[in-house]
C-alpha cells in the first residue's frame, strides 16, 4: 500500500538511469501490474527494491450489486481505517469511479450518513489514487478502463484540497494514467476558498455545488457549515469560477421528501438557477436517517417547474441500493461488513 507521496516515489529512481522512472509510471498506471515483480521492464533487483519500500497491493473487499452495475470496494488503509469507493458502469461503457477524499467528513449534514459516523483524517494523495487504481485494475480483466471520477465519495474534496489536487495530477499525467481533466468532477458542499483556488488551477475539471435547498434557512438546516458560506456567497464565487473557466457549473439538489421540495422550493430555486453555464441535477434522496426521499410524482411536478422556468435541469439515475453503495450510504464502520 502507497504510504508516501509523489517526490518520494521519485526519489527511489535518484539512482536510476533517466527512463526507468517513466518505465515503472508505465507498469504501475498503464499496464496495472498489481506487484513489482509483474514489471518486465524493469532489473530485477529494482523490482525487489520496490516492492519492499512501494509496496503496491491494494488490500479491499468488494461488493456487486444485483444488476452487477456497481461495485463497492472496502479499501483498509495503513493504519486500519476503511473508506469506501465505488465504481459505476453506464450502458454506454463509461466506467465512472467515485472516490472519497477524506475518512468521515466534519461537515455533519442532516441527511448524510457519512456525517454520522464523524471525522477520522483526511486522505493522503497515494490513497486517493489508489481507489482509482483498484478499479482500473478490476476493469482491465474485463478489457475495460475507467472513463470518469467524480469526487462525491465520503469526504469534502475542498476541505483536502492539495491532496485531491495532487491526485488528480497523477492521474492526470501523460506519462501515467493519462485520463484528461475533463473527466474528472469535484462536489463541494461549497467552500469557497476551494471555488476560487480551484479557477486559479489551469486545468478543465469540472465543478459540482451540493446546494439542496434554495435559501439559507432551510440549507443551513440541512448543511451546517452554510451559516460559514451563505448561498449567495457561493454563487458569488460560482460566478466568478465562470467568468474565469467559462466551464459550465452543476448545482446537485436532492429531494427529500416534505423538506425542500415543495412547489415554492422549486420556484425559489429557479430564480437561483437561471443563469448561462448553470445546470441542475436533481438526484433522489437514499434514506439513511430520518428523511425519506421524494415521491416520483413530486419530483415529476418539482422537475416540471424548473423546465418551465427555462432551468436546465436532469435526473441523477440512481446506482447499487442494494449494497448501500448509493450517494451518501457510505459509511466504512470496523466490523460492520
Ligand atoms: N462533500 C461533497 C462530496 C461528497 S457527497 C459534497 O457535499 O458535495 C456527494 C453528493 O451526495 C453530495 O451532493 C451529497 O449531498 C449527496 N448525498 C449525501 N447524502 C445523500 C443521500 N442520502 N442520498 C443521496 N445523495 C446524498
Amino acid at each position: 500500500m502507497f504510504s508516501m507521496d509523489l517526490i518520494q516515489f521519485q526519489r527511489l529512481f535518484n539512482k536510476e538511469p533517466k527512463y526507468r522512472l517513466g518505465q515503472a509510471k508505465k507498469a504501475l498506471f498503464q499496464d496495472l501490474i498489481q506487484n513489482w515483480q509483474e514489471a518486465a521492464t524493469l532489473p530485477l533487483s529494482l523490482r525487489e527494491e520496490l516492492n519492499k519500500k512501494w509496496p503496491i497491493e491494494i488490500s479491499a473487499k468488494t461488493f456487486v450489486s444485483k444488476d452487477k452495475n456497481t461495485i463497492k470496494a472496502l479499501l483498509t488503509l495503513k493504519d486500519d481505517l476503511k473508506i469506501e469507493t465505488v465504481l459505476m458502469r453506464h450502458q454506454d461503457k463509461r466506467n465512472t469511479i467515485c472516490v472519497s477524499s477524506q475518512v468521515g467528513c466534519p461537515l455533519n449534514c442532516s441527511f448524510c450518513a457519512t456525517g454520522k459516523m464523524g471525522f477520522k483524517r483526511s486522505l493522503d494523495v497515494w490513497e486517493i489514487v489508489e481507489q482509482v487504481l483498484f478499479f482500473a485494475r478490476y476493469l482491465k480483466k474485463i478489457k475495460e478502463r475507467v472513463t470518469n471520477i467524480v469526487f462525491m465519495g465520503m469526504g469534502e474534496p475542498f476541505l483536502n484540497y492539495q491532496n485531491v489536487m495532487g491526485a488528480i495530477e497523477i492521474l492526470n499525467d501523460k506519462e501515467g494514467f493519462n485520463l484528461g481533466a475533463r473527466h474528472f468532477s469535484i462536489s463541494t458542499v461549497g467552500i469557497v476558498e476551494g471555488i476560487e483556488k480551484l479557477a486559479k488551477e489551469e486545468l478543465q475539471i469540472n465543478l459540482a455545488i451540493s446546494l439542496h435547498a434554495p435559501n439559507n434557512s432551510l440549507r443551513s438546516k440541512l448543511i451546517p457549515i452554510n451559516k460559514k458560506y451563505l448561498i449567495e456567497i457561493v454563487l458569488k464565487a460560482v460566478d466568478d469560477y465562470i467568468k474565469k473557466t467559462k466551464r459550465k457549473v452543476m448545482f446537485e439538489y436532492l429531494l427529500i421528501k416534505g423538506i425542500n421540495d415543495s412547489d415554492s422550493c422549486a420556484i425559489e430555486l429557479a430564480k437561483l438557477m437561471k443563469k448561462p453555464l448553470y445546470f441542475l441535477n436533481l438526484i433522489l434522496y437514499n434514506p439513511t436517517g430520518i428523511f425519506k426521499p421524494s415521491s416520483s410524482l413530486r419530483i415529476k411536478k418539482f422537475k416540471e417547474i424548473l423546465e418551465k422556468e427555462g432551468v436546465m435541469v436532469t435526473q441523477r439515475y440512481r446506482f447499487g441500493e442494494d449494497i448501500e453503495a448509493a450517494c451518501g450510504q457510505l459509511v466504512a464502520k470496523d466490523g460492520r461488513k
